[in-house]
C-alpha cells in the first residue's frame, strides 16, 4: 500500500483528530517532554508551536520554538501507531482531498 504524503495541518484540524485523552498526552509532551539541543535537555518552559504536520505514518510532527532559549525544536508524536487514530487520519485526508 502506498504511504500517504505528509501534510501540514492547523490547530483546529489537530483538535478534530485527537480525542480528549490524546489531547492531554499531546499537551503533556509539549509542555514537559520535548528535547532542546540548545538547552541540552527538555524545554523547561515548554514550546511554542509553529507548525503541525501529519506525516506519512500518520504521526503528528510538531515544529516549534523552545520557550526558554527561543531555539528551534521538533518532536514527533507517534499517534499513527494507534489504529483508531490512523483510521481517523485517513478519513481526514480523504475529507480535505476534494
Ligand atoms: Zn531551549
Amino acid at each position: 500500500m502506498k504511504r500517504p504524503k505528509e501534510i501540514k495541518i492547523n490547530r483546529f484540524q489537530l483538535n478534530v483528530l485527537l480525542n480528549d485523552e490524546q489531547k492531554e498526552g499531546f499537551d503533556y509532551i509539549l509542555n514537559q517532554n520535548v528535547y532542546c539541543g540548545n538547552c541540552g535537555g527538555v524545554c523547561k518552559q515548554g514550546i511554542e508551536i509553529k507548525e503541525i504536520f501529519l506525516d506519512s505514518l500518520n504521526d503528528i510532527r510538531i515544529e516549534g520554538i523552545c520557550k526558554e532559549c527561543k531555539g528551534k525544536v521538533a518532536r514527533v508524536l507517534e499517534f499513527g501507531e494507534n489504529k483508531e487514530f490512523y483510521q481517523k487520519a485517513m478519513e481526514f485526508r480523504k475529507s480535505i482531498d476534494n
